[in-house]
């Protein structure tokens, strides 16, 4: 199933109706002394993102009105693939950027073209605590960067590199991400970072 940011959802917090700020607070480091917090907040962005969006590249615990450092994601779309992340750092790999397109549950009917690191290392924690170490590239490597800014209280529209396109229409901004996700599959190698 394909999802696009083309409607409002009243589980989904969007920059037009954050009345508490969610969206723009950095969130703090979950100790392992406060670890009873995470199960509650990863099964409800499973439930979240399976059974309102029906899918999604990935979503953030801020986006669901918690303000914790952790969010999920998929490398290539798909539900399979799902990952969790929990108290997550990075550092880019090389200067180079790759400038593409992003939609976000959060900002809907809009469409902002920004500079993403091509390439990035990646440090964070799974449900049980473990630290996981990775190097993602590609589409993999923008969607981590786009819930990790999530994490730090920044929207796509708040990057200085940000051009962002507006649409009136579903329909027509529904059409616009089928032409995103098309270019996407044939810009981004798969799997080859995992
Ligand atoms: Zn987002």
């Amino acid at each position: 199933m394909t999802s696009y940011a083309s409607q409002q959802y009243k589980e989904i917090v969007t920059c037009d109706g954050d009345l508490t700020h969610v969206l723009r607070t950095p969130t703090s480091f979950i100790e392992e002394t406060d670890w009873a917090c995470v199960e509650p907040a990863v099964q409800k962005l499973l439930y979240v993102r399976d059974k309102v969006l029906g899918g999604g590249a990935g979503l953030a615990a801020p986006q669901i009105g918690m303000s914790l450092p952790i969010f999920i994601y998929t490398p290539d779309r798909t539900t399979a693939g799902l990952r969790i992340v929990i108290n997550p750092s990075m550092e880019p790999v090389g200067t180079s950027f790759v400038r593409g397109e992003e939609a976000c549950f959060s900002v809907p009917l809009r469409c902002t073209h920004i500079d993403r690191w091509e390439k990035i290392k990646v440090r964070y924690q799974g449900v049980n605590c473990q630290w996981i170490e990775d190097v993602l590239e590609g589409f993999e490597a923008k969607v981590f960067q786009h819930e990790m800014d999530h994490l730090n209280g920044k929207l796509t529209l708040d990057h200085a590199s940000a051009e962002i396109m507006t649409f009136t229409e579903a329909c027509l901004f529904e059409e616009h991400m089928k032409q995103i996700h098309l270019e996407d599959s044939k810009t981004y190698k798969r799997g080859a970072a995992s």
